[in-house]
């Protein structure tokens, strides 16, 4: 298999907010579908390597925050493309559970003081679920590489990790510009999953907010998270993921 080209598609300007496009003669893996409402971006973003949203072979979502899950049952309806989940966001996903989010330190205490990650967004149904410790192959969607559990930033959060190196990972690896990641479940459970990416052959880091950083930068992260403890925010600030988008 060729290598990909890796399509980046700007939700928010200045890499606020990312999610990306898997390119190949075999079609496109979209990974992440940005914040509702950004549809528009997906479609300008295949326009530029001459695709299309039919193009679309899979939709990965990589965990149930509304920055990566919110345009999720746009891009589904629109491409006609299975979604891929965890099962530990299927709750979340779908609306029927309250998205937590766990804050590493001031900026992600400030990040969950704005609007943002409190949206709605509309509930979305996984058609394919990878379990606990999991792994799916994307061969038979005509890419070389897999989907794996790599949990840490939320319970159930995947990355996809390509033959070719990149690795596509979501909120698992913060923005490289050393503020640490706003949200974390489990920094040090992170920290190794950035080192089994590496260890794996990963050398690209693809990421949710900011980015793209390399192996180096990626493990000097990892150190600095296993010194990062979290805080929770009060439960009555929680935020809701509703189901069906006002
Ligand atoms: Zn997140
Ligand atoms: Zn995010």
């Amino acid at each position: 298999m060729q290598d990909p080209i890796i399509v980046r598609v700007p939700i928010l300007p200045f890499r606020i907010v990312n999610a990306h496009l898997v390119c190949t003669d075999a079609g496109v893996l979209a990974v992440d579908a940005g914040l509702p409402d950004s549809l528009d971006r997906f479609s300008r973003a295949l326009d530029r390597v001459d695709k299309t949203l039919r193009d679309i072979r899979c939709i990965v979502v990589t965990h149930a925050h509304v920055d990566h899950a919110g345009g999720a049952q746009a891009l589904h309806a629109a491409s006609g493309a299975p979604i891929v989940a965890h099962a530990s966001e299927r709750a979340y996903l779908r609306g029927e559970a309250p998205m937590q989010f766990c804050c590493t330190g001031c900026v992600g205490r400030l990040f969950y003081r704005t609007p943002l990650v409190h949206q709605c967004y509309a509930a979305v149904e996984p058609d394919v679920e990878i379990a606990a410790g999991g792994a799916l192959d994307l061969r038979p969607f005509g890419f070389a590489g897999v989907v794996r559990h790599a949990g840490g930033h939320t319970c159930g959060s995947l990355s996809v990790e390509l033959a070719s190196g990149d690795a596509l990972v979501g909120d698992l690896l913060a923005s490289g510009i050393g503020i640490g990641p706003p949200f974390e479940d489990d920094p040090a459970r992170v920290a190794t999953e950035i080192d089994r990416i590496v260890a794996g052959g990963g050398r690209r880091f693809h990421l949710g907010h900011g980015g793209p950083v390399g192996a180096p930068e990626a493990c000097r992260h990892a150190d600095r998270l296993r010194h990062v403890v979290p805080s929770m925010p009060r439960p009555q600030r929680m935020a809701q993921v509703l189901r069906g988008a006002e």
